[in-house]
């Protein structure tokens, strides 16, 4: 029953410098994330979210404590490597879909493959790589989009197309911070339906911090963050 969890973090500690004054932000968190489930995050605005987000992607580094991936170190890890896990093991989205907004909803999907991989690679393999990035925005309904540019694109189909930009890589964990943050309420739901297929039919791990309760109510499990630590729900919600 009690799988290995895909992602563990204990005891992480991070402060920013503010004008000299040390700002506390995470003060001893531990997480554990289950596989094959999607887990919430919520918490006030400024509680800590995206910096624990940012330091399960190895964006940042934890001031103390571990974050491991699948039973492996991943905070300290060398540069090489931590690139490796962010290219390779785990996708990002955002509230904002940090798309680039030059290039077609196609191209955006494209773009990690672009990065990951030596230019004549990508060059010898590009048709390959296209049809596997269109196949990824068929996978989220978009296929019909595959030329827009994002300012041709609505809020819900921007998210989309930054969602199948993360499944490039195939990846075994989705973190995602206020992915429906920017959305209208249906829009929002329609995200969490498409995430909730993912999560059924490719068995992706997906972490989702929310300040939404409908969202979080439809996640498997349900972590709070308040004075820089995070509380397990499950045991709440149940009661
Ligand atoms: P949340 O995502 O839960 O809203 P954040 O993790 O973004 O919270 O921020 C937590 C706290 O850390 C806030 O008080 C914020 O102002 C502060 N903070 C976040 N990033 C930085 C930074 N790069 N430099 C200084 N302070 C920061
Ligand atoms: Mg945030």
């Amino acid at each position: 029953m009690n799988e290995a969890p895909v992602l563990r973090a204990s005891q992480i500690y991070k402060s920013y410098q503010k004008d000299s004054i040390e700002v506390p932000v995470l003060r001893g968190v531990d997480l554990e994330v289950p596989p094959g489930q999607i887990t919430a995050m919520v918490g006030r605005s400024g509680s800590g979210k995206s910096t624990l987000m940012h330091l399960l992607a190895t964006l940042d580094r934890p001031d103390s404590g571990e974050v491991h991936f699948n039973g492996r170190r991943i905070d300290n890890a060398s540069r090489a490597e931590r690139d490796a896990y962010r290219n390779r093991d785990i996708g990002v989205i955002f509230q904002f879909y940090h798309l680039l907004p030059e290039l077609s909803a196609v191209e955006n999907v494209l773009a990690p493959l672009m990065i990951g991989r030596s230019t004549w690679s990508y060059f010898r393999h590009r048709r390959e790589a296209r049809r596997h990035a269109e196949a990824m925005l068929d996978r989220v309904g978009l296929l019909h989009r595959a030329s827009h540019k994002p300012r041709e694109l609505s809020g819900g189909e921007m998210q989309r197309t930054a969602i199948a930009r993360s499944l490039m890589t195939e990846p075994s964990l989705l973190l995602a911070d206020e992915p429906t943050g920017n959305l209208d309420a249906q829009t929002g739901s329609e995200i969490l339906t498409l995430l909730r297929g993912l999560n059924r039919d490719d068995g992706l791990t997906i972490v989702m911090i929310t300040h939404d309760d409908a969202i979080a109510a439809g996640a498997d499990n349900l972590q709070r963050m308040a004075n820089g630590m995070v509380q397990d729900d499950r045991g709440r919600s149940a009661a």
